[in-house]
């Protein structure tokens, strides 16, 4: 149990590694506010937290949206009387992100609105309420691919990311004192929908495997459990 006690609010929450660190979450004590803008897949986290014995709400919030970030950090507060851990990790990975030719404005603005600016927006939320609740911690999904570049072209992605890890950096060094933690989550590539859309053929997979020297993708449960890591009091 070592987030008893604790309100976590997890953005992307319908599935991938939002959900299993859902349930990760739930089943380490957390109270959870599982927010995505895929209302049926939220609501199954949410039914499998349930029915696995923990708690959680599902709140309909679009990242890329200043009043829907605002009204989620409202729900886990009125819900659950406080927020303690913030997990932005909500993302897309458009189908359309190529490289700096083929890459179109629409796309970029649309990466970055979410990617990055949902980053932003609930941050700019969420830190006040981790104030009012004495401190806590925040995790931001970034990506490899934010240090490394990656072997297939996703320029919008990349540097989305590239942002998410600045600002976390940033974030950290100005919460230091406040007794909030900021992280930055850079996973490799995962067994997950987002980017197994992405890779639609098994050359564009084993193209992205050259990132990865054991040659197999990794699995989002297992981010979950360096989520927990990073949430949970005795990290650093
Ligand atoms: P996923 O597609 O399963 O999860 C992403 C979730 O974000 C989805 O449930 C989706 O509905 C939600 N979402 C999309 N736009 C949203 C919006 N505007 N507002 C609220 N929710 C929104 O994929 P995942 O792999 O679990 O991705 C989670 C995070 O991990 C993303 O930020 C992604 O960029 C990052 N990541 C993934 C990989 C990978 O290989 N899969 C690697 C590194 C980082």
């Amino acid at each position: 149990m070592r987030l008893e006690d604790k309100v976590a609010l997890i953005t992307g929450a319908a599935g991938g590694i939002g959900r299993e660190t859902s349930l990760l979450f739930a089943a380490e004590g957390a109270r959870v506010v599982a927010v995505d803008v895929n209302d049926e897949g939220c609501q199954e986290t949410v039914d499998q937290v349930t029915a696995a014995g923990g708690q959680a709400i599902a709140v309909h919030a679009d990242v890329s949206r200043a009043d829907d970030c605002e009204q989620m950090v409202v729900a886990a507060e009125s819900e659950f009387g406080a927020l303690h851990i913030l997990f932005n990790n909500a993302g897309i990975m458009d189908h359309d992100d190529g490289d700096a030719s083929s890459t179109s404005e629409e796309v970029w603005d649309r990466t970055m609105a979410i990617n990055l600016k949902g980053v932003f927006l609930g941050c700019k939320f969420g830190i006040e309420a981790l104030k009012r609740a004495g401190g806590g911690s925040v995790i931001n999904t970034a990506s490899f691919v934010a240090l490394m570049g990656a072997a297939t072209p996703q320029l919008a992605y990349t540097a989305s990311k590239g942002g998410v890890l600045a600002m976390t950096r940033e974030l950290a060094v100005i919460h230091a004192r406040e007794n909030i933690r900021v992280n930055a989550l850079c996973p490799g590539p995962l067994q997950t929908e987002l980017l197994m859309k992405y890779l639609d053929t098994e050359e564009k997979r084993q193209r992205r495997l050259v990132h990865i020297p054991m040659g197999r993708f990794g699995k989002a449960e297992e981010i979950a459990q360096t989520v927990l890591f990073l949430a949970a009091d005795e990290s650093s």
